[in-house]
């Protein structure tokens, strides 16, 4: 068996085929940091048509642990620049909400998990220290999720578990 290692990391952290794992760091004591982009390259929302590379930028999400450890993502966000001049997108960047909503600490997947866990009545500070994320990361993603995500049978506990503002 021949064993085709992007394949293989790409089934391992479960991304999607969206999504192109470009390297794993394996900080001694840290979490274990994946890289990743969006594989596919947009066409312009405004116009429809080509875009340019504009640069990019990396965000760090907490993720789920894998493995026994704590997992960040180190998403690589591209920009894009739209050359047509009567199109009013001038540069956007690279989204995909499966990955992870716009301005978000942590992967849809992980806050989910974190909204669910929540919904059991564990404590935020718990989840977070299992995520390895922050209280206020932790808070945020499943106030975020509570509402998008989970109108089920979780809402009603969720609700009566619900920490007070700290
Ligand atoms: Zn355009």
């Amino acid at each position: 068996m021949r064993l085709d290692a992007v394949r293989a990391l790409r089934v391992v952290v479960g991304l999607g085929a969206g999504v192109a794992v470009t390297g794993v760091e394996d900080r001694r004591g840290g979490p274990l940091v994946v890289g990743v982009e969006l594989a596919v390259r947009p066409c312009c929302g405004g116009c429809g048509g080509r875009v340019h590379g504009h640069g990019a930028s990396t965000v760090g999400l907490a993720d789920l642990r894998a493995f026994g450890r704590a997992v960040r993502l180190g998403w690589r966000k591209r920009r894009w620049l739209c050359p047509e001049e009567s199109c009013a997108v001038r540069t956007f960047t690279g989204q995909d909400p499966a990955v992870a909503p716009p301005r978000a600490r942590m992967t849809s997947r992980a806050a989910r998990h974190a909204t669910r866990r929540a919904g059991l009545g564990r404590a935020i500070s718990e989840i977070a220290a299992e995520l390895g994320a922050g209280w206020h990361t932790v808070m945020a993603a499943v106030h975020r999720w509570d509402v998008m995500d989970l109108s089920g049978p979780y809402r009603k506990t969720f609700t009566d578990a619900l920490p007070r503002a700290r």
